[in-house]
């Protein structure tokens, strides 16, 4: 039986990064709309916690105050200058940022903030006056009703609640119920990663700088294991690797990752007097390397919904935030010709894909290291090119450039 009925011209179903981020330009635009998510808020996201540019570019479009007043003095964000990368040999390469010239912003190129702080920083800004922001509210059902949705949602007391819109955004996740409710396009190993995180306190041999770490293990091709370095004196370590290679090798990433952080001849010297605070948890990471669509008749998706993970780096909060920033516009458009059938949405993967080119691109040339013993050999020789340390000085300025001043043009 449903007890409770709204109506809204657009619904957002999940407020993680991609969703939140949408509520928060539609606001910026004037846009009235509902927006659910199934937990409760603050909630943790297996992740590895690492805030890339594309975040702060973000931020600063909704409000450029808010990287000064509320996350640089803010002691749930850390500061990271660059990164330590680690090749199967065993050799780190360091690469970091120079100090900025007297006078500039200390701005670094990553930062970390754990999930349960960062999305809750994000969801604290969902402003009442034009979000019906609805937590504990699981969407269990859609149901296309000929111009519009029928969408059945269930709150914490098992209260069913129906929500009926014109326009769905559908933020919600690896798991996404709307993507389902469009034709699950099921799970491509190629384009997916397996994944483990483990919250852990003391681990040694952490850079002063706050550098994030990426350790590419011998004979485990296009895996990588991480140690991430948080506020308190804690790391989020972790390990991931394409969905393929796990299959294909019978592996079980919990084996592999406990054999590197105990046996690894690089790694388990640093974890031997530190302590773990939680069990490795596992989650999916769906790969943007193999483009697909993610509008139609009605919707929209963004974020990890859309399958819009960084295929190289695992950066998904970053594109997330972006696909959502340029979903409300797409959005705001719809709105103003009251139009909501695919057509007027066809540009919106465009948009999102050039943004993700450059990491595509990576990625595709990774697969094609065959066979795969030459992997090894290319990344050991690669990494500690000199000709990588001057691009990364180079280069840094103009990203930091872009983040912070940039406008983040949609060519609709
Ligand atoms: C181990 C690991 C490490 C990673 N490391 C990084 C990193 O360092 N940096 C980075 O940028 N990215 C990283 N990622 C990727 C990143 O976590 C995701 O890309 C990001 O969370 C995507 O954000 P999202 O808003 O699309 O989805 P999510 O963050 O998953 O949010 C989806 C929301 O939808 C809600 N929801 C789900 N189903 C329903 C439903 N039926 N009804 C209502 N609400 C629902 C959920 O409660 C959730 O709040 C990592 C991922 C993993 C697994």
């Amino acid at each position: 039986m449903t007890n409770n009925h709204i109506q809204t011209e657009l619904l957002i179903v999940g407020a993680g990064p991609a969703g939140a981020t949408t509520s928060l330009f539609l606001t910026k635009m004037g846009i009235p709309h509902t927006i659910v998510d199934a937990a409760k808020f603050p909630r943790d996201k297996i992740c590895g916690d690492g805030l890339d540019l594309k975040v702060f570019r973000v931020l600063q479009h909704l409000d450029p105050e808010i990287t000064v007043a509320e996350v640089f003095d803010n002691q749930d964000f850390l500061q990271s200058w660059g990164a330590r990368i680690i090749t199967p040999n065993g050799r780190a390469t360091e690469f970091v940022q120079p100090e900025p010239p007297a006078g500039e912003p200390l701005r670094s190129v990553l930062w970390t903030a754990k999930r349960l702080h960062f999305d809750q920083f994000l969801v604290k800004k969902i402003d009442s006056r034009f979000a019906n922001f609805l937590p504990e509210t699981k969407v269990e059902k859609i149901e296309r009703d000929g111009n519009a949705w029928r969408v059945q949602a269930k709150n914490a007391d098992g209260e069913e609640l129906e929500i009926n819109t014109r326009l769905l955004i559908g933020a919600d996740g690896d798991h996404s119920v709307v993507l389902r409710s469009i034709g699950e396009r099921g799970i491509e190993r190629r384009h997916y990663a397996g994944t483990l995180r483990q919250y852990w306190r003391g681990v040694s041999g952490m850079h002063p700088k706050n550098l994030i770490e990426v350790y590419l293990p011998k004979g485990l091709p296009l895996s990588y294991f991480y140690i991430f370095p948080l506020p308190n004196g804690e790391a989020n370590v972790g390990y991931g690797m394409v969905s393929e290679l796990i299959a294909k090798n019978k592996y079980n990433l919990k084996d592999l990752f406990k054999k590197l952080l105990y046996e690894d001849p690089y790694m388990a010297p640093r974890f031997r007097d530190a302590e773990p605070l939680e069990e490795p948890i596992g989650w999916g990471i769906p790969l943007a390397s193999r483009r697909r669509k993610n509008f139609g008749d009605g919707y929209l998706l963004v974020g990890d919904a859309a399958s819009l993970v960084c295929p190289t780096s695992g950066e998904g909060i970053g594109t997330g935030m972006i696909s959502g920033y340029i979903a409300a516009h797409f959005a705001q458009k719809a709105l103003i010709a009251k139009r909501f059938d695919a057509g007027i949405f066809q540009n919106y993967d465009r948009e999102v894909y050039r943004r993700l080119e450059d990491e595509i691109s990576v990625f595709q040339n990774l697969m094609r290291f065959q066979p795969w013993r030459l992997y090894d050999m290319g990344i050991n020789l690669i990494a500690p090119l000199p000709a990588l340390q001057k691009a990364f000085k180079r280069l840094h300025h103009g990203w930091l450039e872009t983040a912070f001043e940039k406008e983040i043009e949609i060519n609709f």
